[in-house]
């Protein structure tokens, strides 16, 4: 062993979903199946690309702005990074720095343990019960620091906002960050408690809902002292996390509230007719208020599934680990895609 090793920062990484460079059903890592809002491609068609000579404004005014304007907050509250990967990563540096353990769920976003490593920050995971649900009362005991996402992954499933706000009003003395990546398909969005609680940051992203996951862009809404301390240690890291075509991109997907809000709509009642088809083909799924569906069938295997879907170009997502050994998570394609998963399922099981 080459004595530098002992110096060096040993981590076990986070495994992102396949991104198979053939085509296939892509069923795998939650991304939209529909293009992002037409503005987005307008502006990529006439973007001046002699503006790229230029750094991007480091503050990333306009998209902060744009953003704030559609949540209605102050511009300063509002953080932009390259996804809420960065995001989230950027909160657990600045925010999680105690000496108790940070605690998040058992089953959960995978990243978190990840960056809780990197960091080495001690977390503690909190079991969810036997039907996947938080129990919010594990979360009152005095920690480092809260982090879940609502809806939870990969379950899906969402917690009304007064459990969360149960959570938050439990832990006025540490910081409480709620995951909404996938919130836009559920219900009430945390971010109405950012004026009642100081101690409350809510994280989403572009990712899912807005079709955007290879732009890279995500967001956190707090109050201005909290978004000041993670604008403070981005400056300590990189000034200009945001591209010029990422925050020409963001505005202009942001401004089309209409687009939005129906793509959103096309999701929700292909994934409620998903759930129903996948019941009526013996499976047990859980009642997911996202863009994909937890499911597991009590007479197939989940992994040898998840491989013969595989050999077919149809692409899901299996863990195989402690407690979610015989479940899938199915990612809402288009109503196409998802009939070619069903016809997939009857035929697999007629054999
Ligand atoms: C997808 C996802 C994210 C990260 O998405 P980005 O593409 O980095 O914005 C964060 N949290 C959860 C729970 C997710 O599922």
């Amino acid at each position: 062993m080459k004595a530098y090793e002992k110096n060096i920062r040993k981590v076990e990484p986070y495994v992102p979903g396949e991104q198979p460079q053939h085509k296939v059903i892509k069923l795998n890592t939650n991304e939209n199946p529909y293009p992002p809002a037409p503005g987005v491609t307008k502006a990529l068609e006439e973007m001046n690309t002699d503006r790229l000579r230029l750094y991007p404004d480091p503050t990333a005014a306009p998209l902060v702005e744009e953003l704030a304007g559609f949540y209605q907050v102050n511009p300063d509250q509002v953080f932009v990074g390259v996804g809420s990967d960065d995001v989230l990563s950027m909160c657990f540096l600045t925010f999680f720095n105690s000496e108790k353990p940070i605690l998040f769920p058992d089953i959960t976003y995978s990243f978190y343990k990840v960056w809780a490593d990197l960091y080495r920050i001690p977390y503690e995971c909190q079991k969810l019960d036997e039907n996947f649900r938080l129990i919010k009362e594990d979360y009152y005991k005095e920690n480092g620091g809260v982090i879940f996402p609502n809806p939870n992954a990969p379950t899906g499933i969402y917690e009304e906002l007064d459990v969360v706000e149960d959570i938050i009003a439990h832990n006025r003395d540490a910081i409480v960050i709620v995951d909404e990546a996938y919130v836009d398909f559920a219900g009430r969005s945390a971010i109405e408690l950012i004026d009642k609680y100081d101690n409350l940051i809510v994280v989403q992203t572009f990712s899912k809902a807005r079709s955007m996951a290879g732009m890279r862009i995500g967001y956190a809404i707090s109050n201005p002292t909290l978004i000041r301390y993670l604008n403070d240690a981005k400056y300590s890291f990189n000034s200009y996390t945001m591209n010029q075509t990422s925050l020409v991109c963001g505005v202009e997907a942001v401004k089309d509230k209409e687009y939005f809000e129906n793509g959103i709509r096309k999701i929700v009642e292909t994934r409620e007719w998903a759930k129903e088809e996948l019941k009526k083909l013996g499976f047990h799924c859980l009642d997911s208020k996202s863009n994909f569906i937890f499911a597991m069938h009590p007479q197939y295997d989940a992994k040898e599934m998840f491989e013969a879907l595989k050999k077919h170009d149809i692409y899901v997502r299996f863990w195989g680990s402690e407690r979610i050994e015989q479940y899938m998570r199915i990612t809402i394609g288009t109503r196409e895609e998802m009939e070619a998963l069903f016809v997939f399922f009857r035929e697999y099981m007629k054999k």
